[in-house]
């Protein structure tokens, strides 16, 4: 039996905090508050051997103030009902912060994914799928779920195939399921999004030199020094997009165990090599702690930030006291307790909280959306007219001033965006205008950044009930 503090508790404590900064009456916070529905399902799944085996799997729908609700799906051995309704209130704080109009939802399967040949992986999707039609749980303007912990492409490919084929003459019926592969219906800089805006939100926090000063840091990323849990999806991206800006990777956690190095890891050799066999621990490190429960420890070591992208609930109230970083940067859901983020602010340590700094993912998920439902790729409409426009204008300046531009000059400016421009330059949109309404909020408030963000998120969620005459 786990004795991991309860999730959803963790979440809602920190939105008790933040609660208390706000004048809104108390029935309309336990409506904020409060997880709409939560469906378990269960089916059979016939395994490669002929063995019949019950599968769990759940889908919360925390807040449908908006809709569609959205929120990714993970295959984990830990899945609850608790751990998928912490989830899906995460995403409705999350979506709200950013203004990404959706209300929150979340999704699990309980398997070791691992531990599953590709047949049965595909047949347990599928199956979870069809519970999800037969719930009304998953269409375009429904419930639209996207990859969490566990699912890549593939996993979204099967869904989105299920759905469709459940689906005949629904034109939309791409736009219920996000971060499928390009080739089917997918946009352009979805797989690297999270990271890239753990990186964007990364980038705003060390730019303010006030409050890298009280954190006795110098501004910019360049050779900062950052320790990573988890090399999957969101680590692995956040630590090539850091390290590409000077960061030095010092610290990398995973399942197997942890290791350091003052001078830095290559996070793309370390990971091609995990993905060829190896492990963490064969690496050339000035120091290694072995197995995944004891490589925790790595969260303590000195570094300048801390990114814990694994799991959650791994900065405890008995940890945390040791954590040296001067920046926590939450890009896994939920890794700080409630506990353990008050001895963070106490300590003065400065944490990103996970609702604004992972939210990139269901951001390029809602361009991906709106792709969808538009059926027309960004950027086909406007490119080449734009490209020329460019060009007109670099000719014209050129008859004015009697100067030429070279060829290089011409080919980096006259030059229309594409789908992956656009996505990216939303992406950063998004994270840098974030990042400045959560630290505004926190400011005017006195408060630390988490609290700043759920004020934010829930002063938004309740503006929404009250637009559509549900409170007065
Ligand atoms: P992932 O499965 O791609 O990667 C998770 C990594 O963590 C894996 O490499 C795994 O081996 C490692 N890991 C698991 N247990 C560990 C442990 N005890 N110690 C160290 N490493 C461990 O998952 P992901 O999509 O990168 O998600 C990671 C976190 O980010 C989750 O909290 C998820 O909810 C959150 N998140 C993901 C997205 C997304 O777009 N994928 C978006 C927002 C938030």
């Amino acid at each position: 039996m786990s004795t991991a503090p309860r999730f959803f508790e963790q979440v809602n404590r920190h939105f008790d905090r933040a609660a208390r900064l706000l004048d809104l009456p108390a029935g309309i916070l336990a409506q904020v508050k409060a997880c709409n529905a939560v469906y378990h399902v269960s089916f059979p799944l016939r395994r490669d051997d002929g063995t019949i085996e019950v599968v769990h799997g759940w889908r919360a729908h925390h807040s449908q103030h908006r809709l569609p609700v959205k929120g990714g799906f993970r295959l984990s051995p830990h899945a609850s009902e608790d751990e998928v309704t912490a989830l899906a209130a995460l995403m409705t704080y999350k979506c709200a912060l950013v203004d990404i109009p959706f209300g929150g939802a979340k999704g699990a399967i309980r398997i070791e994914k691992d531990d599953y040949s590709e047949g049965e992986l595909e047949r347990v999707i599928r199956r979870y799928t069809f519970e999800l039609v037969q719930r009304n749980c998953i269409g375009p303007g429904v419930d639209v779920p996207g990859p969490d912990m566990g699912v890549s492409a593939r996993e979204i490919a099967w869904m989105a195939d299920t759905y469709i084929a459940l689906s005949p003459g629904e034109v939309s019926a791409q736009a219920a399921v996000t971060g499928k592969p390009v080739s089917q219906g997918g946009v352009r800089g979805r797989v690297e999004a999270t990271g890239r805006g753990v990186h964007f939100g990364i980038r705003e926090a060390v730019s303010h030199r006030k409050d890298m000063d009280r954190l006795g840091l110098s501004t910019g990323i360049d050779g900062k020094r950052v320790v990573i849990q988890g090399l999957g999806n969101v680590g692995y991206h956040a630590g090539k997009f850091l390290a590409e800006d000077g960061a030095i990777i010092v610290g990398i956690l995973e399942r197997e165990g942890a290791a350091y190095r003052a001078a830095g890891f290559d996070v793309e050799v370390v990971d091609r090599h995990r993905r060829s066999g190896g492990s963490l621990l064969d690496l050339d490190a000035d120091e290694k702690i072995a197995g995944g429960a004891e490589g925790a420890a790595g969260l303590g070591w000195d570094c300048d930030i801390l990114l814990p992208a694994a799991l959650e609930s791994v900065i405890l109230g008995e940890n945390a006291p040791g954590i040296q970083a001067k920046i926590v940067a939450e890009g896994a859901n939920g890794p700080t307790t409630a506990d353990a983020d008050e001895i963070l602010n106490q300590r003065g340590i400065l944490v990103i909280p996970d609702m604004f700094l992972n939210a990139g993912g269901v951001t390029v998920s809602y361009f991906e959306w709106i792709k969808n439902l538009s059926n027309i790729r960004f950027g086909r409409m406007g490119r080449r007219f734009e490209a020329s426009s460019n060009d007109r204008i670099l000719r014209a300046v050129e008859e004015l001033t009697g100067n030429s531009f070279n060829g290089d000059t011409f080919a980096r400016v006259a030059v229309g965006a594409d789908e992956e421009d656009l996505v990216n330059s939303g992406l950063e949109e998004t994270m840098v205008s974030g990042y400045e309404q959560m630290r505004e909020m926190a400011l005017f408030y006195g408060t630390d950044f988490r609290s700043g963000a759920m004020a934010a998120a829930i002063g938004k969620v309740a503006t929404a009930y009250r637009e559509r005459g549900i409170f007065p």
